[in-house]
C-alpha cells in the first residue's frame, strides 16, 4: 500500500503533497501546482537540481506523522525552508 502522498520539488524546497501527482519513477511534470502539507501552494519544478533542494521541514514533519515515523532527531535542518 503506497503512502498517500508524494514528494514535490518546488519553490526551492522538496515539499510533500497529498494531491494526485505522478508516482515516483515517473518523470515529474513541471509547472504542476499542488497544495503541500505545509500549506504552501507549490508549483513543481523539473530537473535533477530540483530534487537536490533542501527538504521542507514542515512537510517532512507532517509526512512523518502520516506514516507514524518519529520526528527527526537532528536539528541541523530545522531552520531551512
Ligand atoms: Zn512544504
Amino acid at each position: 500500500m503506497p503512502h498517500p502522498f508524494t514528494w514535490v520539488p518546488g519553490d526551492h524546497a522538496r515539499h510533500v503533497s497529498e494531491d494526485p501527482v505522478p508516482p515516483p519513477g515517473v518523470e515529474f511534470p513541471p509547472d504542476l501546482t499542488v497544495t503541500a502539507l505545509c500549506g504552501r501552494e507549490v508549483t513543481s519544478a523539473a530537473g535533477e537540481i530540483a530534487w537536490l533542494w533542501p527538504t521542507c521541514p514542515d512537510c517532512d514533519g507532517r509526512a512523518r506523522e502520516l506514516v507514524g515515523a518519529p520526528p527527526r532527531t537532528d536539528s541541523a535542518d530545522g531552520e531551512q525552508c
